[in-house]
């Protein structure tokens, strides 16, 4: 609360659109050390921003891509996964682990990994297959290095 009363003090409403400015959508991963838009150079505005664990392309991002696109005019998607990502190392058994656990098995998949660069095209490959999407030609892939602070592009095939 405190710094958010800094943050409000010396704000000026910029009197801007809820359309994203470059018309991109980013998907990524919520981890911590992944600053994104000091990483990608974006400013307040700039672009729609869905974070979940992995930056998988889960049903709900789907959902939001879609509103990202359809309502508010936005024309491509970033995907941006990183190394040393926590989704490399557990597996499906944690769902399993978590229903003899709690007595319930949750709805959803763990989407966990063991190739990063596999899935990101795995991510790629469910935007531009949606039916729901509008645009689905300019989809890209990335992998954010945790030590170098560098973008490493996918490559689709
Ligand atoms: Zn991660």
């Amino acid at each position: 609360m405190e710094a958010n009363r800094r943050y409000a003090a010396a704000f000026a409403d910029p009197g801007m659109d809820a359309r994203p400015v470059l018309q991109v959508a980013v998907v990524a991963c919520m981890d911590a050390r992944l600053d994104l838009h000091k990483a990608l150079g974006l400013q307040l505005g700039d672009c729609h921003t869905i974070r979940n664990a992995g930056g998988v392309v889960t049903d709900d991002v789907i959902r939001s891509l879609t509103i990202s696109q359809r309502a508010l005019g936005t024309r491509s998607v970033v995907l941006i996964h990183h190394t040393g990502c926590g989704m490399e190392s557990i597996t499906e058994d944690f769902r399993h682990d978590l229903e003899m656990e709690v007595g319930q098995r949750p709805a959803w998949a763990v989407e966990s990994f063991r190739d990063v660069d596999q899935d990101v095209r795995q991510s790629m490959q469910r935007v531009r297959t949606s039916p729901f999407l509008l645009h689905t030609n300019d989809v890209r892939g990335f992998v954010f290095d945790v030590r170098t602070g560098l973008l490493r592009e996918v490559d689709p095939a």
